[in-house]
């Protein structure tokens, strides 16, 4: 097989790249590894920045998020008992839209294939070749039988463990990592939302976040240990804690059924090396952020968007100035994602090991950024995403 982008991953960033290159009449192949169905049903992430609820609108996906998806203009922040409203709306002119994960893999698939797209589900043993080389290719299985694909640029959108950075040589590449104190506990419920905005909870005994993911359905957050087993969790547990961390006086979350849930734990990474000759990493394959600031969908997003307007300036200006500054744009903008998402981190989870002190410090941050409006503006511009500097 022959192509102009050979595409490692059909995430977020890796089917969002194949389409933006196809409206620029440039050919890709996307491989994953998993079956369409359950690419169409991981539960993961659900805040769409702005950026990335205009990019989906201006290139046509748009349609359904705008009907199916909830648009918050503010955001809740709760602690010493009381709940305090960012008006992001107000302070930034922006949005933020809450429509699942899985819903923009829907109908980005959709859109591929409804426009002759090529996206080779359930492949087994990628590899990547000849990748400083101007024709590299990624060798692959479908059905046992090996295959190859030949490429003017390899996207390695495969997520953390996928294989593409690995291929970039160890001496050449460039990683960071930072592990947090914390886990969370995210669930799915069966039951009516709660509140209209999300609610960002630091209470005594543990961070909680209020989400929500459809009319029917709400995803709750809670802090946990990192070393929890999901069996130590039974259902009345979660909902014990969660009502302790978020209820008040004359408020009660709604609870139901339990359809899901999982143990994640916190940490930072960054791969400041997002290329190396024709290969390009992007998303979670490049840089992993903690949840707290709804950071990871938008950041591969944001990527993918920078990699697809350097393809196009080599294929139409035959120019590769954007391409070779791909690693640095995009770096800059992860960074700041990853600070951000460090700060509501450390600002909102509660730290056991803190003094007395250190937990007066850590509230008092939180007052002194809801109540000012320059911190609740800062707080706001990143929260809506920040633009992407060219
Ligand atoms: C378990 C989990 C839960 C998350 N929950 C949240 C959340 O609650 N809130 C939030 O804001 N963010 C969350 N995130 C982060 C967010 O979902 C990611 O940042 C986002 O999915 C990144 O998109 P991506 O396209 O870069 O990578 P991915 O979505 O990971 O896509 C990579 C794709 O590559 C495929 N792939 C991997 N290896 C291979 C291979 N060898 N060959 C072919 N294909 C391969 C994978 O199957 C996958 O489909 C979560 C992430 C994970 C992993």
């Amino acid at each position: 097989m022959r192509t102009q982008v050979g595409i490692i991953g059909a995430g977020p960033a890796g089917l969002m790249l194949s389409h933006l290159l196809h409206l620029q009449g440039i050919d890709s192949i996307i491989l994953e590894n998993r079956s369409r169905e359950e690419i169409e049903e991981t539960i993961r992430a659900g805040v769409l920045e702005q950026g990335t609820v205009d990019l989906l609108n201006d290139t046509g996906i748009g349609e359904r998020m705008m009907r199916e998806g909830q648009v918050h203009d503010g955001v809740e922040f709760q602690f010493n008992g009381m709940r305090h409203r960012i008006n992001m709306k107000k302070r930034t002119g922006k949005c933020i839209t809450v429509y699942a994960q899985h819903e923009v893999i829907k109908d980005l698939v959709a859109a591929r294939l409804e426009a002759g797209g090529k996206i080779i589900f359930n492949v087994s043993d990628v590899s990547l070749a000849d990748i400083d080389t101007s024709q590299p290719k990624i060798y692959f299985r479908q059905n046992g039988v090996a295959e190859e694909i030949d490429c003017d640029f390899i996207a390695g959108c495969d997520g953390y463990h996928g294989p593409s950075r690995q291929t970039i040589p160890a001496k050449k590449r460039k990683e960071i990592k930072h592990v947090y104190p914390f886990g969370w506990l995210g669930i799915l419920a069966e039951t009516a939302p709660s509140h209209p905005e999300l609610i960002y909870s630091n209470h005594e005994t543990g961070f909680a976040l209020i989400s929500t993911r459809s009319p029917e359905i709400q995803r709750y957050y809670l802090q946990v240990d990192p070393t929890d087993c999901l069996d130590e969790w039974s259902d009345d547990r979660i909902w014990t804690e969660l009502h302790k961390r978020v209820d008040m006086d004359g408020w009660s979350l709604n609870d139901g059924p339990i359809i899901q849930k999982s143990i994640v734990s916190m940490r930072s990474f960054i791969c400041e090396t997002m290329q190396y000759g024709r290969l390009f990493i992007a998303g979670d394959a490049a840089h992993i952020v903690p949840p707290t600031g709804a950071k990871g969908l938008n950041l591969a997003i944001a990527d993918v968007q920078v990699l697809a307007k350097g393809i196009v300036q080599y294929y139409d200006q035959n120019e590769l100035n954007l391409l070779e500054r791909y690693s640095q744009i995009c770096t800059r903008r992860v960074w700041k994602a990853q600070r951000f998402s460090a700060w509501m981190t450390q600002m909102l989870h509660r730290n056991f090991k803190h003094t007395p002190f250190e937990y007066g410090l850590q509230l008092a941050e939180l007052d002194s950024v809801t109540s000012s409006i320059a911190g609740a503006t800062y707080l706001a511009e990143n929260y809506v995403g920040l633009p992407i500097e060219w």
